[in-house]
């Protein structure tokens, strides 16, 4: 198995690296923040590739083995939502029947599609020193489909099948190595079912409904979270899968707002959780650690990872 810690791009830094290191970690994924800011907080990362001090982190981190993995919603930065005025037919028609610029894209207009696809590729070439396994997520938004006339009887999933294959094949174009994952996230965790992943797309399965959800009780989410996952399984090899978990997302836990609080794991949920995922199949491992680089480490020092550390060190023999 390999496992990956994912991180914000202003708390790369050679403390980070070096306890990656050190515990055997394959790959750091820098995540610009999602939500509203996910635009911006992406262009900020492709500027930040001009900055020599950003890139000798990235050069530090590749010299010692460790990959660098760029992960992000990345939909309104491919489509730029001022389009809109010129192109109201790239974006989607809402609940209301109304060509909507709020979020996602029509994946039925090839226009659309092809605009989305080319700007993947240009991205993608962009990333300083990226892995081949590229994660150009849709918006960060539930239920926010196109229902055009073409679009109406595909689900989320299935229209997000389409701009993965769609940008994927582009970027092949000049990486044949390339692989892109599916999120199944959201609305997205059932998988497409009229839409196949063409070669190289691989499951990503982020359960953050486990955490959010207060209306289930916990026997319950175990026994949805085992058949979403072997339903995902049903379309998505279960060579590459990857979970995208939670368990070290201070982020998450200080509520999204800095101060960031102090770091208190839940070591017996990574342990159960990681022999579940590997029992599952899943053969690549991550979870966010936002909110845990530099600041972290002056107001609180050093974070427990250590229940992390020692599933590395276990699945990696
Ligand atoms: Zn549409």
């Amino acid at each position: 198995m390999e496992f990956q810690v994912l991180i914000h791009p202003d708390e790369l830094s050679y403390e980070w690296i070096d306890r990656a290191i050190a515990n055997d970690i394959d790959a750091i994924g820098i995540h610009p923040v999602g939500g509203y800011r996910a635009r911006e907080s992406l262009a900020d990362l492709v500027e930040r590739f001009k900055d020599n001090d950003f890139t000798d982190l990235i050069d530090y981190a590749s010299d010692n083995g460790i990959k660098i993995e760029y992960e992000m919603h990345a939909a309104s930065y491919l489509m730029p939502r001022e389009l809109f005025s010129t192109h109201p037919e790239y974006f989607r028609v809402d609940e209301t029947g109304h060509r909507n610029n709020d979020a996602n894209f029509c994946v039925s207009n090839q226009e659309a599609l092809q605009y989305v696809s080319n700007a993947a590729a240009i991205l993608a070439s962009g990333l300083y020193k990226s892995s081949d396994r590229y994660y150009f997520w849709l918006d960060d938004v539930k239920n926010k489909k196109c229902m055009c006339e073409k679009c109406r009887n595909l689900s989320m999933s299935d229209q997000q099948m389409i701009f993965i294959n769609a940008a994927l094949k582009e970027i092949q174009k000049s990486n044949r190595k390339a692989k892109m994952a599916y999120l199944a996230y959201f609305d997205c965790i059932t998988p497409p079912q009229k839409i196949k992943p063409v070669k190289g797309v691989f499951a990503e399965y982020a359960p953050m409904g486990k955490y959010v959800s207060e209306t289930q009780t916990q026997e319950n989410s175990k026994i949805n979270e085992e058949s979403d996952i072997n339903n995902l399984f049903s379309v998505f090899s279960k060579s590459n899968s990857k979970v995208l978990e939670y368990w070290l997302d201070n982020s998450m836990f200080s509520n999204w707002t800095k101060p960031e609080k102090k770091f208190v794991p839940d070591n017996k949920m990574i342990k159960e959780d990681i022999e579940k995922y590997h029992s599952l199949g899943f053969e690549y491992i991550s979870s966010f650690a936002c909110y845990l680089g530099p600041q972290y480490t002056k107001l609180h020092g050093q974070p427990d990872l250590s229940a992390f550390f020692r599933c590395v060190e276990k699945y990696k023999g």
